[in-house]
């Protein structure tokens, strides 16, 4: 049986080599290419993570929410989830604006492929109080699943009060999921009528290894997450995917 650090350790290493090859934080699209991908799945979950890189947001770029992009692929890939995530610079910021091509693909794709539930993928950095937030504006945005969500994350031993933060859950605290912001997880809700939450994920639990592109490299450049709560928070996703 493999031990814990091979299992994290294969975990890290699609996700590291996901985000090494595939996205660029700092870079415009190609010519007549999006900044962001869809990856088709089969069942009816859609991981979104329109922070990938940068985002241009209130008139400035505001720094990639690293590992998302490679998190909501490799999910994707293991449990047969639709996955659509950033991978180059993108203006305007999706979870900002309603007027954004991240938001109408979204909304075709929600219609299409008769999604049921969109899980909104962002990063918060490593001094946050907390290991992993979900975000449902204080528990609208998706009364059929947030119960099996926070059921899951604590299965994993992600617990609200917690002592270790790390290890804590918070739910609607600190991003609510959208108070004012017009953010995805609001727009999938109001304008789609589809259950959704956003996820908070602590750098700890995410950045396998700082890519010397990211925002954060020249204050941090050594930051790598814990392989054990690396491991512990994907297999919660997983394990939430394939209850829809
Ligand atoms: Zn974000």
């Amino acid at each position: 049986m493999r031990n814990e650090q091979q299992v994290a350790g294969n975990w890290a290493w699609k996700l590291w080599q996901f985000e090494e090859t595939q996205v660029r934080y700092r870079e415009n699209p190609a010519p007549g290419q999006a900044s962001f991908r869809y990856r088709p799945g089969t069942r009816p979950v859609l991981i979104s993570a329109p922070h990938g890189a940068l985002h241009w947001r209130q008139n400035q770029w505001k720094g990639e929410d690293e590992y998302t992009a490679a998190l909501a692929h490799v999910l994707a890939e293991q449990t047969g989830a639709h996955a659509l995530y950033t991978v180059r610079r993108i203006r305007p910021d999706p979870n900002f604006e309603d007027d954004s091509d991240y938001k109408r693909t979204l909304a075709r794709l929600l219609r299409e492929q008769g999604i049921e539930l969109v899980l909104d993928l962002h990063g918060a950095r490593r001094r946050r109080d907390f290991g992993l937030e979900l975000g449902t504006m204080s528990g609208t945005t998706c009364p059929d699943y947030q119960a099996t969500i926070i059921q899951y994350l604590e299965w994993q031993g992600f617990v609200r009060d917690h002592s270790r933060s790390l290890d804590r859950l918070w739910v609607n605290c600190l991003f609510k999921g959208g108070s004012r912001q017009r953010t995805v997880t609001r727009f999938v809700w109001e304008q789609c009528g589809i259950n959704a939450a956003q996820i908070e994920i602590n750098a700890h639990l995410r950045v396998v290894r700082r890519k010397s592109d990211a925002v954060l490299y020249r204050e941090d450049p050594d930051f790598a997450a814990d392989p054990s709560r690396l491991r512990r928070t994907v297999q919660a996703l997983i394990r939430i995917v394939r209850a829809v």
